[in-house]
């Protein structure tokens, strides 16, 4: 079987700044990293804690699925993310299970191979698959 660790937790949040005001501000948190995913137009700020990471989401336009998240359930938990060294073998036995993977594996944040099951799979919570590169 797979060895799975939690790679990040997704939230997401109107507003980086304010959000930050929190997590960085606040919490002591430190950002490694923001940046635009052009193909889910969003905004990222990833902040590590320890061997994982806070992932804050917030919509860089009105039609992404996180603006579309804030609109029917407001700011919160969006998904949790788990990566894996066995990422092809993973995603292959889910197909053939029949769980609901939502996209062809593509690159996101950081460069990182993902995709995404439905909630509906994986007792109500978006999960993110990531191809562990360690
Ligand atoms: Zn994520």
């Amino acid at each position: 079987m797979s060895e799975f660790a939690i790679d990040h937790l997704g939230i997401a949040v109107r507003s980086l700044d304010r959000a930050l005001e929190f997590y960085q501000g606040q919490l002591g948190l430190e950002v490694s990293h923001r940046e635009t995913v052009a193909a889910e137009r969003v905004n990222v700020a990833m902040l590590p804690a320890s061997v994982s990471r806070i992932e804050l989401l917030e919509p860089a336009s009105e039609d992404s699925t996180i603006a579309k998240f804030l609109a029917k359930r407001g700011e919160g938990l969006h998904h949790v993310a788990l990566r894996t060294r066995d990422f092809a073998a993973t995603i292959e036995r889910l197909r053939a299970s029949g769980a609901r993977i939502l996209n062809e594996p593509r690159t996101g944040a950081g460069g990182h191979t993902y995709v995404f099951v439905h909630p509906e799979s994986t007792g109500g919570v978006l999960l993110e698959i990531i191809e562990s590169k360690e």
